[in-house]
């Protein structure tokens, strides 16, 4: 089901972005909402967010509801309305492992082992939403760079000469998945 989604890009593709993955694995770096909203932040307003109505740079974030609060006009706005996440139903952090899981399997041309439940198990998601995020998530990731999700987990610079083997072994031991 997933072959016409890959054939698009080569396995080098993957390696490139597996470069860019944390050392350490995104937990290493984003251990919680917070840091990987963060990371989105700094990816989507690189000169610091501002207000779209006033360009204030004081915000509130009002967490139930994902939205910012201008601290000086009040007007109120998503910060997924330009992302993948605009539609959002998980966390930020669960897409990011799951990316990460995607690109160090793709990279190590593991398809096989891409099941809807080891993903589920990776971003700690139930069926149904593990099975529609890692759909949308390797269409974006087939993009030039990994698209958004790309700039969300790449936080290296891309080298294909530093692609490293073994990260599939070291994410599989950590979320106690089998290869085989
Ligand atoms: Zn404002």
């Amino acid at each position: 089901m997933l072959k016409g989604v890959f054939s698009q890009t080569t396995r080098d593709h993957w390696k490139l972005l597996s470069t860019g993955l944390p050392e350490g694995g995104i937990e290493s770096l984003f251990a919680t909402e917070i840091e990987c909203v963060e990371r989105m932040e700094a990816l989507l307003w690189p000169e610091g967010r501002d207000c779209p109505r006033c360009r204030s740079k004081k915000f509130w974030l009002i967490k139930e509801r994902n939205l910012y609060e201008c601290a000086n006009c009040s007007h109120q706005f998503s910060p997924w309305s330009s992302t993948p996440m605009a539609k959002r139903k998980v966390g930020l952090k669960s897409c990011m492992l799951g990316a990460e899981f995607l690109i160090v399997t793709m990279a190590a041309g593991r398809t096989e082992i891409q099941t809807i439940q080891k993903f589920a198990k990776v971003t700690g998601l139930s069926y149904r939403p593990a099975r529609d995020l890692r759909s949308s998530m390797c269409e974006e990731l087939s993009k030039l760079f990994g698209g958004f999700w790309g700039g969300m987990v790449c936080v290296n610079e891309m080298d294909i000469t530093h692609y490293v083997e073994d990260r599939l072994d070291a994410l599989r031991a950590h979320y106690g998945f089998d290869v085989d």
